[in-house]
């Protein structure tokens, strides 16, 4: 049996209008005539429609297919004119305003053929909610003055879709065929132009992996200053691939590389955290105490100054610790200022770690010759030692962290960052053997 498509504006076939019934469908007339103007444009998208519908229909679909379904009536007439029974099918869109039912009837003869697919239907999908744009595939049997409905196909995301096809009693069955997606891991490779994200997306890294990138690197690169063209970006990543081997969704990302100004920094991703290549998180939030052995004597808030005896706002943590003691860096970062401030903080010393957060270091009795401004600091070094310059009453460091210029609550701010867990004895050779081809693929 030959399995005939058309294109999607039809109505009928030649060999119908040779018979000469005429049928109650005006609607697609003048695109009808348009299309018998330009004939030949007309094969070539009927072409193009069966090639588009017999990728969508499974062959198993429709080689059960038979005609012992179809009311009696229709074979008659086709026997009477000596045409043999042939299946159509037409795909289509729904279009603004459209329902399913109207679709499909404006477009074939079996109202009660459509009334009971759609019916089928309703148990398996919300019709309500299918889009405008939504891809429906329909085949039937051409009849004379009707047609017979023989399948409705409702492709939804990730080559799933939902089949209602007629069975032999005339009733519709309803199915879903789930496509198997596999994950398949994809490396892809981008060079800075204009900025990271950019050059993401340029080379196909979907959006939502690079705003996870941004995030496992927020504390160690600042993304508006460390990136320069030139720059290196490799990714890899899970690609949800259907049976038919069509891209369908995104997957986990597994690792990635980032090499500014030369500096590579690498992150794999192990038991739902992203460790470095030598097994150390990824993620380091800032040091709640930047001061080892330091010991609070000031929250932050309102609190009555110990010098002026005002009540005021303490926008900081202040830690007691021996004069002399080293102050390190909270994070990874750039030392942006070293300054005097006689009145308030004397010596002090600032840290930015990324686009947003600066950490704030005060009273220190001297500064680390070894982190001048410009210097770019880790998380743990020291930057300057525990003094009592400006106003102080005793040895300390006063210790802010600010998000783009606010002064938050460090106990608060720390909490809420992300940070990472270390690997156990027992987990460090597991984690080495993960990335084994993971940094074989990014370290060529
Ligand atoms: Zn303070």
């Amino acid at each position: 049996m030959a399995i005939n498509f058309t294109s999607p504006t039809r109505k009928k076939n030649s060999y119908l209008t040779f018979v000469g019934k005429a049928k109650n469908k005006n609607a697609k007339k003048p695109l009808m005539a348009i299309f018998m103007t330009f004939i030949s444009l007309a094969a070539i998208i009927a072409v193009a429609v069966n090639l588009i519908i017999s990728s969508l229909i499974l062959p198993e679909e429709l080689g059960a297919y038979s005609f012992t379904f179809a009311p009696p009536a229709v074979f008659e007439i086709l026997e009477q004119n000596n045409i043999q029974p042939r299946l159509s099918g037409m795909e289509f869109n729904l279009t603004s305003g459209e329902v399913l039912f109207n679709a499909i009837n404006n477009r074939i003869d079996d109202r009660s053929g459509v009334n009971s697919a759609i019916a089928a239907l309703q148990g398996a999908v919300n019709l309500r909610l299918l889009q405008v744009g939504q891809p429906v595939i329909i085949s039937y049997v051409d009849g004379i003055s009707s047609d017979t409905l023989h399948s409705v196909i409702i492709p939804l995301r990730n080559s799933n879709r939902v089949t209602a096809l007629r069975q032999p009693d005339g009733s519709f069955k309803v199915s879903e065929t789930v496509n198997l997606t596999l994950t398949q891991p994809t490396l892809k490779q981008g060079v800075v132009r204009t900025s990271l994200y950019q050059a993401g997306l340029e080379v196909g890294i979907p959006a939502n992996r690079l705003a996870q990138i941004f995030d496992i690197f927020a504390f160690s690169v600042d993304f508006q200053r460390d990136i320069f063209a030139g720059d290196e970006l490799a990714v890899i990543y899970e690609e949800l691939v259907d049976t038919r081997g069509n891209v369908v969704g995104t997957g986990n990302l597994l690792a990635v590389k980032l090499t500014t100004r030369g500096q590579p920094r690498q992150a794999y991703s192990f038991d739902g955290d992203f460790f470095d290549e030598n097994g150390e998180s990824i993620r380091r939030a800032l040091l709640l105490t930047p001061v080892q052995g330091g010991r609070l004597t000031s929250s932050f808030g309102t609190r009555r100054n110990p010098i002026s005896g005002f009540t005021e706002h303490h926008p900081a943590l202040d830690f007691a610790a021996p004069m002399g003691t080293p102050i390190m860096s909270a994070g990874d970062g750039v030392v942006v200022h070293r300054g005097w401030d006689a009145r308030g903080y004397g010596n002090y010393v600032v840290v930015r770690h990324n686009n947003s957060y600066e950490t704030l270091y005060a009273h220190m009795s001297r500064f680390n010759n070894l982190a001048p401004v410009g210097a770019r600091v880790a998380q743990g070094q020291t930057i300057g030692y525990i003094g009592s310059t400006g106003q102080s009453t005793g040895p300390h460091v006063h210790y802010e962290i600010r998000r783009n210029g606010v002064r938050l609550n460090p106990a608060v701010a720390v909490a809420n960052m992300p940070s990472g867990r270390s690997l156990t004895a027992g987990e460090r050779p597991v984690f080495i053997e993960h990335i084994h081809d993971l940094a074989a693929q990014l370290n060529p």
